[in-house]
């Protein structure tokens, strides 16, 4: 059998996690020698491995295997082969076709289907070896985050240049004039989305930007000079366009938290409900000056739906099932919740235990740090020896020290808090069915995203967290799972 030998590095890749090309041709010829292997060629591949297609030595190698030149690859590892599922089949191919007979590593030999098989879980290791590249990629984006540099393709109304984004001269002022307009608090996405066309806004691809751009458009932070990245803010150094302030106002009203009370107060409903026909989001409309009916507003024109008016009287009947969905079984949850207290308190005070045993070492070690003082002082052993001891004592110290430092949390908060919350939790369908408009409106906007209707049903419910919580809960009896739902923490209602 010949072999070709296969070595690569990618530039990406940690000097310390993967040997050098030079280390892995060692290992290769050394085995190679050891294992009175015929090799052919070495091939040492060392272009990125970030995109696919650049590795062209490896598919040159696979060429030549088909044309004969060899029947066999030895390289260190699998992962040094195949990077993804693609190349994998590139190699199980050749293997299925007879051109290639055997992969061999210093580890060991891939000859059958199976032990192909057993490549491919190997490849995981690859796949790690991936992420690892992904997360040295993630530390460079952090870096460039941390300098303040937006990452990626500029976004509406600023333009990319060397020096990072810049504001577009086209595109920045209807930017501007849309957070401005919105702001007012009295107009729609899709209004605003076509009086912006109609000024003359396109996207960059020369399109209509539409409500859902504008929309994202109008919760993108970027305008404000600041970046947000997997949860977390960073000045920037770019241009602001709009200020925080502006930026702000504009989110209240997209939250509808800037529409007047009484607007809310009239239409209970119309920021959860959804059409489950069309997608469209229902409207409200007040008739005979006093009955308030809600209705799909047939956005795109083809839905049955439109023509079925709802009362809101009779919505509030419709959402007692909505509640009760996530209203806990008062007694299951008291005694759930008194398991889950009495763990907590028992591991708390097995921490305690343990942080008294710790402050008991460490006063051990303080008299042991003494101890030797005196023997070098009263000349029983050398300065060196007893240099060595302080190091060494000292060195434990700061472990224990360091251990000390680790705070349990405060057990009482938590089980105040998960208390309350389970109040909450085994009244909030009562609360809502007795409550006033203010009270419905409130457990309304802190439990739902919004609700679908079709046929004057509520037929499907988005929760907000942590209510998704006790949905999940009360698909069970099973005290020991409830235990658990407490421990996962669903606080702060
Ligand atoms: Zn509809």
């Amino acid at each position: 059998m010949k072999y070709f030998g296969y070595a690569r590095k990618s530039s990406e890749e940690d000097s310390k996690q993967v040997q050098s090309l030079d280390t892995q041709k060692r290992i290769l010829q050394d085995y190679a020698q050891n294992e009175r292997l015929e090799v052919v060629e070495y091939i040492f591949e060392s272009k990125s491995a970030r995109t696919d297609g650049n590795r062209p030595l490896f598919t040159s190698m696979l060429e030549r295997i088909k044309s004969g030149e060899a029947d066999g690859i030895l390289v260190v590892h699998p992962d040094r082969l195949a990077r993804n599922m693609i190349e994998l089949g590139m190699i199980t191919k050749l293997k299925q076709l007879g051109f290639l007979k055997e992969i061999r590593t210093p580890m060991g030999s891939y000859s059958t289907t199976a032990d192909l098989f057993k490549l491919e879980l190997e490849g995981t290791f690859a796949s790690q070896y991936s992420r690892d590249l992904s997360d040295k990629v993630n530390a460079g984006l952090k870096s460039k985050l941390l300098r303040g540099e937006y990452l990626s393709q500029s976004p509406l109304g600023y333009l990319n240049t060397p020096q990072g984004i810049v504001p577009d001269p086209a595109r920045a002022h209807y930017i501007q004039q849309a957070f401005k307009r919105y702001s007012v608090g009295d107009i729609s996405l899709k209004r605003l989305a076509n009086e912006l066309y109609e000024q003359g806004f396109r996207t960059k691809g020369g399109r209509k930007a539409y409500r859902s751009v504008i929309e994202r458009m109008l919760k993108n932070r970027v305008y404000y000079g600041v970046l947000f990245h997997k949860g977390v803010l960073y000045p920037a150094k770019h241009e602001p366009l709009v200020s925080k302030e502006l930026f702000d106002r504009v989110q209240d009203v997209l939250v509808g938290r800037n529409r007047s009370k009484k607007q809310k107060h009239d239409f209970l409903y119309r920021d959860y409900l959804y059409c489950h026909v069309c997608g469209c989001k229902m409207t409200a409309t007040i008739k005979k000056g006093k009955y308030r009916y809600y209705y799909c507003t047939n956005g795109k024109g083809k839905c049955q739906e439109h023509t079925k008016y709802i009362e809101e009287k009779k919505l509030h009947k419709k959402f007692l099932p909505v509640f009760e969905a996530i209203n806990l079984d008062e007694e299951l949850a008291t005694l759930s919740l008194e398991i889950y207290a009495e763990e907590l308190k028992s591991k708390s005070a097995l921490q305690e235990r343990m942080q008294a045993s710790v402050q008991e070492q460490i006063r051990a070690i303080e008299k042991k740090l003494e101890k030797s003082k005196q023997l070098y002082l009263n000349e029983l052993c050398t300065l060196e020896e007893y240099k060595k001891d302080k190091q060494e004592f000292e060195n434990q110290r700061v472990d224990l020290q360091q251990a000390l430092k680790q705070k349990s949390s405060n057990v009482q908060t938590t089980l105040e808090l998960l208390q309350q919350f389970k109040k909450h939790a085994c009244t909030i369908q009562k609360m809502y069915e007795e409550g006033d408009d203010q009270v419905k409106a409130d457990l309304l906007r802190s439990a739902l995203w919004n609700s679908e209707m079709q046929g004057g049903k509520v037929v499907s419910t988005r929760y907000r967290k942590p209510y998704t919580y006790l949905l999940e809960m009360n698909k069970t009896r099973d005290i020991h799972e409830w235990r658990r739902w407490w421990d996962s923490n669903p606080r702060n209602p």
